[in-house]
């Protein structure tokens, strides 16, 4: 019997050689009686190493597989490991090596998500509720969802380029009922996040260890989720403290009404943010009540000296009117 399985094992690793030979992105480690490792390589990060071992009664029961990898989540790994058991159940008593090497490969070419798995469950768990929807798309690499907050809602696909996480998520918005204003924002803020996930920083300090590439869906996700469609629907205007959007996004908004947003995230309404800006006091620049940033935006780009000359100028021109409204009496 053990003659046998010997002389098994010794075909069936032949087989494997050979085979192995005409296999692209399979880097055969070790092939001997003992042992036999693989890698199975579709990109940098998309690889996995899988080491195999004849049980006694080999072919006659389950080959005995491991796999490892230093780039895919162990939870994943779990998971592929229960399937290729039962994968290999349907081998019993045959060549199994080569028919789970296939398995995985396949799965490898097939989830090209499984790089970002850990990312995608926790925005599953942690960042959607029930009223949301996510949809993976396994054979693209792509994620669409959907988020809503009270009447709003933000609906964008993140495209997984094969070589995450060196390089950025792609974000697209499909779909959105918030001001075309704050789409904008969140686009581009939401790109800016994920370019300074594989870019390193211009200024560097010496003593820094080297720039690595850090996974970018997430941090997408908790801006777009967490920051912006989670959060902006239910913000109060810093100035007058009513809901700076629209209950109903068709509401038509006058332009006293219209959203700005600051530097520092915070949305305020067009005319509160005006007369906040015109009023003292102005030295250190204005600052945000709600985080104390300093606030910067377009449309009020001046100095705190000149906001102070202005408002004493308006101060004075105010007191002149006064006078002259006495002297009418
Ligand atoms: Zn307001
Ligand atoms: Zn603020």
């Amino acid at each position: 019997m053990a003659k046998d399985r010997d002389k098994y094992i010794e075909d069936e690793l032949k087989e494997i050689r050979k085979q192995c030979e005409e296999l692209e992105g399979i880097q055969l480690v070790t092939c001997v009686p003992d042992i036999v490792a693989m890698i199975i390589k579709k990109t940098d990060f998309r690889q996995l190493k899988l080491r195999l071992m004849f049980p006694t009664h080999y072919p006659n029961e389950l080959i005995i597989s491991e796999l490892s990898s230093k780039t895919l989540s162990d939870k994943l790994l779990d998971g592929l490991q229960k399937v290729c058991d039962d994968e290999c159940k349907k081998f019993i008593g045959k060549f199994q090596v080569m028919k789970l090497l296939h398995f995985v490969s396949k799965f490898l070419d097939d989830h090209k998500l499984c790089i970002c798995s850990n990312e995608i469950a926790y925005v599953k768990k942690e960042m959607l509720k029930d009223c949301d929807e996510i949809k993976l798309k396994h054979k693209t690499g792509q994620i669409v969802i959907k988020v809503q907050q009270d009447k709003y809602f933000l609906n964008f696909k993140l495209t997984i380029p094969e070589d995450y996480p060196k390089f950025q998520v792609q974000l697209e918005i499909i779909d959105h009922n918030f001001p075309e204003l704050l789409k904008v924002n969140f686009e581009a803020q939401a790109v800016e996040y994920a370019r300074q996930c594989v870019e390193p920083p211009l200024r560097r300090k010496p003593g820094d260890p080297p720039f690595q590439p850090k996974p970018s869906m997430l941090p997408v996700c908790k801006y777009l989720i967490g920051d912006c469609i989670k959060n902006y629907p239910l913000q109060k205007c810093p100035v007058c403290f009513a809901h700076v959007l629209p209950e109903n996004p068709l509401e038509e908004t006058s332009r006293e009404k219209q959203v700005e947003r600051v530097y520092c995230g915070h949305l305020y309404h067009h005319s509160c943010l005006a007369v906040y800006m015109k009023t003292p006091p102005f030295i250190g620049g204005k600052k945000c009540p709600s985080c104390d940033k300093r606030i910067f935006h377009e449309k009020w780009k001046i100095t705190p000296e000149l906001a102070e000359a202005r408002w004493a100028h308006k101060q004075a021109r105010e007191r002149e009117l006064e006078e002259v409204k006495d002297f009418m009496a």
